[in-house]
Formats: structure tokens, sequence, C-alpha cells
């Protein structure tokens, strides 16, 4: 492993030394041990953690590493096939940080120093509250959407004009498909849409939606909507509404309640910005309701955080890492630097 040689190492406050590098995976080495931040490929380390339970942060943990990860993201990945075998939440110097992002989500304090934060909102969305981040020395920066262009509509809003366009529909006798995210976006649908009815859930979600009721989020309990001649005799009976996957409105299933039953499909993600998503993606709508911090949240949140070194990954990584550089702060991309050590710090 190469050492990092033009930052220089510097002793944490607790007397540690701790670094950061990128070498197929993000992993922070103390004095005492080493720690893979939601590793996609076995990475060897004492420690792995897994931030929350989407699917591209779940897999591959080190075999012979210990996890860390919170209860509620040890059972959703359960759910979803993956055993997170004998995580757990507390370790001497390592504090789990509320992320906002889905139930369960956490990024994680390291010897108060480094604060990597996983997928992370700052906006209370529905029965998520957002979370404000923690001060800290290092931080690591989801930056999904920092770029100017993405600044997200009020959840009040998107709520007030979808709820206009469902009735619009129903008095048509329109049925409406709702899609998100099975994890997470479906379940703030559910909430955020719960005085509407009958709503049918697709397989997928109602598997989602089951877990969260288990674990003491209160949401409305609907009827998976069924497939073959069940699906035609429950849904013939319009108007409905079914929250499905998102998937391209070309998909089968969003074909069939269209063709069959004249659906109307409302998409939920922050891609919506973009426009031409509705078309590129199939659908008839799209509402930018997401589960990440637009442009402006995540200044918001390197300002709460107050580091003194910024290592941006995902999304924009390069360009937000520009731009919080314009506004004082000490700031690279971590993704796509080659040296196995980037920095030395406290
Ligand atoms: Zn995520």
């Amino acid at each position: 492993m190469k050492e990092a040689k033009t930052q220089g190492a510097v002793i944490s406050r607790h007397g540690k030394r701790i670094s950061v590098s990128h070498r197929g995976g993000i992993m922070v080495r103390t004095g005492s041990y080493s720690l893979a931040l939601d590793p996609r490929r076995a990475i060897k380390s004492d420690y792995s953690f897994v931030s929350h339970a989407h699917i591209d942060h779940v897999h591959s943990p080190d075999g012979n590493s210990k996890l860390l990860a919170s209860k509620e993201t040890v059972e959703l990945a359960r759910v979803r096939g993956y055993e997170l075998k004998g995580a757990v939440e507390e370790l001497n110097g390592i504090d789990l940080v509320d992320a906002g992002h889905i139930l369960g989500s956490r990024g994680i304090l390291i010897e108060d120093s480094v604060f990597y934060t996983g997928d992370f909102s700052t906006r209370d969305r529905g029965f998520l509250k957002g979370s404000p981040g923690v001060k800290c020395d290092t931080m690591i920066m989801e930056t999904t959407y920092g770029n100017p262009r993405y600044v997200f509509t009020d959840t009040e809003k998107i709520v007030s004009q979808v709820s206009k366009l469902i009735a619009e529909c129903f008095h048509r006798c329109r049925p409406v498909v709702l899609t998100g995210y099975p994890l997470g976006k479906a379940q703030l649908i559910t909430h955020l849409f719960r005085n509407w009815g009958p709503i049918y859930l697709h397989e997928s979600v109602h598997r989602m939606n089951e877990a969260h009721i288990k674990l003491g989020v209160e949401l409305p309990k609907h009827s998976f909507c069924e497939t073959g001649s069940k699906q035609q005799s429950l849904l013939k009976k319009r108007p409905w509404i079914v929250i499905s996957p998102a998937s391209s409105g070309r998909s089968q299933f969003i074909r069939t309640m269209r063709e069959e039953f004249g659906a109307v499909v409302i998409a939920f993600t922050g891609w919506a910005v973009d426009r031409g998503y509705s078309y590129a993606m199939g659908v008839d709508y799209a509402f930018d309701l997401s589960d990440h911090c637009d442009f402006n949240e995540l200044v918001q949140l390197a300002k709460y955080c107050n580091p003194s070194k910024i290592y941006t990954v995902h999304g924009f990584a390069l360009e937000f890492a520009e731009h919080l550089k314009f506004l004082g702060f000490d700031a690279e991309p971590l993704e796509g630097v080659e040296q196995s050590t980037l920095t030395s710090y406290a």
C-alpha cells in the first residue's frame, strides 16, 4: 500500500492517526482497526459498515469482518434476501448517526473525527425525519444530486399537486399507478397518499410495507395486487390506485395497467427535475420526491458539519467538490482517485 506523502499524518484529538482511502471501496484506518464503508465487494477489513438496505449497499462485505449496521437495516436486508450476520450497532469509538434517507439508514462518525454520510436526507418527509448531520473534521459525503439544477419541490406541494391529479383521474373513473423504489420511496408514497383508496400494492412493495409495519412504522394495510384472473376481478372496479416499483412505463406490469385498465402512471424520483424524464421513462407524470439531499441541502449539510476536509462520492462528485472549493472548503472527489491513501487526518 502506498502511503500518502503529500498530506502527511495528522493526529486526532484523541491521539489517533486516521486515514481515508479508496481502493475498490472506501476504507478508513485508525491505529487500531480498519473499517470498510458500504463495500460493494469483499474487501479485507476488521469491520464493514452497511449504511442502509438498498441493494447496492448490502452485498459482499468480507466474510471475516465484523458488521456494523442498524437493526432496521439488518431486518430490511433480511427481507430482501441478505443476511447481515452478527451485525452490531455499537462499537468503541464509533457512533452511528441517523441519515434520514430510508428507515434504518445511518451515517457513521469514527473517533469523533471522520463522518461518512452514506445516502443522506436533511428533509422531513412523511414518517421520515431529516437529519442535520454531525460536526466533524473530515467528511465523506454523498453527492448524488450535487448539481445546481437539482433543487427539489416541497413535499407538501408535491402531495397537493398529485392529489389534484388523482382527483381528476378518479372523476373520470381512471385508475392511477404511483411508482417509486420498492424500499423507501414506496412506503413514503403509501404514507403520503394514505387518504386515498382503494390502494393495491405490487408484491415487492407489499413485502417492504409489511416489513416497515413490523418495525413500528404506522402505514395503512393494503392488499397486494394479484396477477392473472384474480387481478382482473379485483381491478375491474375502477377507479383505484396501485403502488408499484419504479420501472420503465414500458415494463410488462405498467403496460398491463395502462392497456387493460387505462391507468395514468405517475413516477416519483429526484431525476424528475430533468426535462424529458417522463418521456424517456414512458410515464405520464413525474414528481421530484427524493430520499436524497438536493443541491442546496448538500451545501447546508457541509456547512452544518463544518469539516476541514471533504471527500465527495457518487453522482456529481467532481462538480460538487468544485463548488465546495468555491465556498472555501478543502474538497475533492474520492472516487476515481487511484492512490490507495489519499490523506491522513484527525
Ligand atoms: Zn439509498
